[in-house]
């Protein structure tokens, strides 16, 4: 079908559409059943196939079945084999852990999808992209991404970015009502619009010709496959960590070697010896272990609505230090009222006024014509909350209000920008509302309205309305309704202004008509704060973090809100003024300024980068078309899930499915909690097995065989490496993470002194346990590998509890407060005890039962690490 050669109503017949009320919701759901979902076919995630083979596919799982064919091969049956059962335990451990985290990020994926407004009988609904049907019809809205292939029944100023599809990167002027030849290539078809293009500007409405695949991006979609999911930072460090870890691991393996080799050890243990000993050096799981870590963080974010788009972003929300905010529907609610009016001659309160003043029936009703709010399926008010509040206060205010408005078809308009700050309609007069006055000039001519920022009006007004007729704006009014508007605006109020104009017939397209308004009045609406955000701002002061308010209102109006929830507002700065200054003289401004008011999205931009070059990492939010470039030039570039457009969802990193600032503090403490996590888990890590090393090592050093037979560590390694170290990744939050300044930016993992702490007790934990080992050897006493083997499992366990907090004691945690980590402790105990009583156990891993006082005595040995680790934090070493 070529759909752009044909009128927009023949193609909405022939789609069994119907242009006003759209489809049926039962016929929506037909399409749906018979056509499937709109989506593109995409590459997918890993299924659990591709999991449970990645566990197989690292080097060290390679070289574990490598050695069980050789041991096989040599005639050791109960090696290989066992070897061969602890590489299966591995892998189930792994893929459970790693099929979570992926279908975590499946949830994450789907949730982000995007949304569409479409009629459905006759109504506004807003659905799932994935919902979408052919014959649909759509309402378009700037910075919204196409939900399907359409051809336009309607559009206003409308601008589309077709890039994705056509490469071209201005956008495109669309129009509805033209029809075009046939063969107009798809970059001219100005009448269509099409999945995966975004407007830019303007509006309109579209009947769907095409979803999912048969979209002209479903067709070109092969090229869109999507791309792995890049590593994060800290995933990058941490696999040069652990490869930089495994050359030194190997060279002290290599050294093992040699020195058994040179005191005459039989090559057979000696090389399944150096084997066990480099697997259990390598932390191999460390980066699939920071990803599960990561991606159960992102779940945990999304319980609280904060829905993270990059994995990245978790762990960067825990350096966050500056979170800059919209003040509207982030800091406060979103939902405007109005509650105070001014016209030239008198103040009101629209909610107590009698609907009979006509002056503010004309301040109503030009505000409520110039206005794109809609009544939404449950007779609520649709739209920017500014507007609706408008409506509800105009259909208060004047009779038949409704009736009224369609008395005045809209014929032009100019849409809201937060650059020009003011919005204007023009509408043919087909009648005139009885009660209201109406604008002097001729009364067969279109009339403008005009609503926007009272400064820019007042400058456009060459005349006032006032007592009943319009007269020259004289430079002492001005002045006064400044006064009045700053009054208003002081209370905390928004304060839009109103204003009029009859259009005469030769006025040009464009915005000639905005000039020369006559001044109808102004209207302060109140958008109370949102009731937690006063407890947040609180907490990012004492967690270093500065939060900083940036909105398009009046900074009077900005200072009372900033006042209002405690954020400091000593000195505010207007967008201009950011524009106006200089590198040096802005970057030591937007070290102390926490208000910016007057702020259009390109002002957002320079606010990110001067704070970044401090040093600072920046969250910052937005929700509009223009915002896309802050969003994504800031650390953590935050969208909104409630209203905000698809183009600010595209280019942000996490989004607010709630809208709140308390969101984006909440998701910050948990980045933290995150990153403290981690740092436990790979202080275990490096601890336990540097203590491995170490005992491996200084034994034949000291005169020892060697310590330990393979088996034996590679048992060590699984009861260490699993379950407590996965433990420590959900550890509970320490108390006071929001009473520390965040990390710094560059900070490694291994930073503030963790990795000589870890490597330092890693040699406590030889020392404590291969110390008393030696004399066991040197007494002669049969059971001494197997007390070894027993204390130092034990050890690492213990330490493990300890390693729980960097600072605080344990006493103060609380030893049983991370139950996971309590299970996995437990758990590698009781397997401990099997390995030494079971028989068929013992035959495998060459133990020999304990007494009961030798058993004590390893338990109390294996407690001396953990006593060392907390002494350790006391003295602050
Ligand atoms: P914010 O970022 O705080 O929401 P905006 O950029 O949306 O600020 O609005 C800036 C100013 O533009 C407001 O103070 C108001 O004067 C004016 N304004 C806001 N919404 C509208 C609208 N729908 N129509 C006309 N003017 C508006
Ligand atoms: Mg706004």
């Amino acid at each position: 079908m070529q759909w752009h050669a044909m009128p927009a109503a023949a193609v909405v017949e022939e789609l069994g559409s119907d242009a006003s009320t759209g489809l049926s919701s039962q016929e929506a759901s037909r399409r749906l059943r018979e056509h499937g979902p709109n989506r593109l076919r995409t590459a997918g995630t890993r299924g659990p196939w591709r999991v449970l083979a990645s566990q197989f596919a690292s080097t060290v799982v390679i070289i574990l079945i490598a050695a069980a064919v050789v041991s096989g091969l040599l005639g050791e049956a109960v090696e290989a084999v066992a070897i061969g059962a602890l590489v299966v335990l591995n892998a189930a451990l792994g893929f459970v852990q790693e099929y979570r985290a992926e279908q975590a990020l499946e949830k994450l994926r789907r949730l982000s999808g995007p949304s569409a407004t479409v009629r459905r009988d006759g109504r506004l609904r807003t659905v799932s992209s994935e919902e979408v049907v052919r014959g649909d019809v759509v309402v378009i809205e700037a910075g919204q991404l196409m939900a399907g292939d359409g051809r336009l029944l309607e559009s206003a100023n409308l601008r589309v970015q077709e890039a994705a599809l056509t490469g071209e990167s201005e956008p495109v002027e669309k129009s509805a009502s033209v029809v075009l030849e046939g063969e107009t290539t798809l970059p001219d078809r100005r009448n269509m619009v099409h999945t995966g293009t975004v407007a830019s500007y303007g509006r309109g409405e579209a009947v769907v010709t095409a979803t999912g695949m048969d979209t002209e991006l479903g067709h070109v979609a092969k090229l869109l496959e999507r791309t792995e999911s890049e590593a994060t930072p800290l995933q990058q460090r941490l696999d040069q960590l652990g490869r930089q870890l495994a050359v030194v691991a190997l060279g002290l393996v290599g050294v093992l070697f040699a020195l058994g080799w040179w005191r005459g050890e039989p090559v057979r243990l000696l090389f399944l010896t150096s084997i066990s000993v480099a697997v259990a050096a390598v932390p191999e799981g460390l980066p699939a272990a920071v990803t599960v870590a990561l991606a159960l963080g992102a779940q945990r974010m999304l319980a609280r609505r904060a829905l993270v788009r990059r994995l990245a972003a978790v762990e960067t929300l825990g350096s966050v230090s500056v979170i800059c905010s919209d003040k509207t529907g982030t800091l406060t609610q979103n939902r405007m009222r109005v509650v105070a009016a001014s016209t030239a001659d008198r103040e009101y309160d629209p909610r107590e006024e009698a609907e009979s003043d006509g002056a503010l029936g004309l301040l109503l009703l030009a505000a409520a014509a110039c206005n794109d709010s809609e009544r939404g399926s449950d007779g609520e008010w649709k739209g920017d909350p500014t507007e609706t509040a408008f409506m509800e206060a105009a259909s208060e205010r004047v009779r038949d209000f409704e009736r009224v408005l369609r008395l005045l078809p809209r014929i032009d308009e100019v849409p809201f920008s937060s650059e020009t700050r003011r919005m204007t309609t023009i509408h043919r007069r087909d009648g005139w509302p009885h009660g209201v006055p109406e604008p002097d000039g001729d009364s067969d001519l279109p009339v403008a309205f005009v609503k926007g920022a009272v400064d820019v009006l007042l400058e456009e007004s060459t005349r006032v309305r006032t007592g009943g007729r319009d007269e020259p704006m004289t430079g002492e009014m001005r002045e006064r309704l400044r006064a009045r508007h700053d009054a208003m605006a002081g209370q905390g109020m928004r304060v839009l202004g109103v204003a009029a104009r009859v259009v005469p017939v030769t006025a040009g397209a464009g915005d000639s008509f905005e000039a020369n308004l006559t001044w109808l009045g102004m209207a302060g609406l109140i958008d109370p704060s949102r009731p937690e955000v006063r407890e947040a701002i609180a907490v990012c002061g004492e967690a270093g973090i500065r939060p900083v308010m940036i909105t398009g209102d009046h900074p009077i109006t900005a200072t009372a809100i900033a006042a209002e929830i405690g954020i400091p507002h000593e000195r505010a700065l207007t967008g201009r003024e950011v524009e106006a200054m200089e590198g040096e003289e802005l970057a030591s401004a937007v070290g102390e300024v926490y208000v910016y008011a007057r702020v259009s999205p390109e002002h957002k931009l320079r606010i990110v980068e001067s704070l970044q070059r401090g040093g600072r990492i920046v969250a910052m939010t937005g929700d509009g078309v223009n915002d896309a470039p802050a969003l994504k030039r800031s650390s953590i570039g935050v969208a909104m899930g409630q209203g905000g457009t698809d183009v600010a969802r595209e280019a942000s990193d996490m989004v607010l499915l709630d809208n709140n600032f308390a969101t984006i503090v909440a998701a910050v403490k948990e980045g933290r909690v995150i990153y403290a996590n981690l740092r436990k888990f790979v202080e275990f890590l490096i601890t336990c097995n540097t203590g491995e090393l170490w005992v491996m090592l200084a034994g034949p050093v000291i005169g020892m065989p060697l310590a330990l037979l393979p088996l034996q560590i590679l048992w060590m390694n699984f009861v260490t490496d699993g379950p407590p170290a996965l433990a420590l990744g959900v550890d509970p939050p320490e108390p006071g993470v929001m009473k520390q300044p965040p990390r710094s930016a560059g900070e490694s993992i291994l930073g503030r002194g963790l990795g000589w702490r870890a490597v330092s007790n890693g040699a406590l934990l030889a020392a404590t346990t291969l110390g008393p080992a030696y004399f066991w050897w040197r007494w002669g006493w049969e059971s001494w590998q197997t007390l070894l083997l027993t204390s130092l499992t034990l050890a690492q366990q213990a330490i493990a509890i300890a390693l729980r907090s960097e600072r605080e004691p344990l006493w103060r945690l609380g030893v049983f407060s991370n139950p996971w980590l309590i299970a996995a402790v437990t758990g590698a105990v009781a397997l401990q005890l099997m390995v030494v009583y079971v028989p068929a156990m013992q035959a495998v891993f060459g133990t020999v039962a304990l007494t009961g006082r030798e058993l004590a005595l390893s338990f109390g040995i294996g407690l001396l690490g953990l006593v060392g680790v907390e002494m350790r934090k006391r003295l602050g070493w």
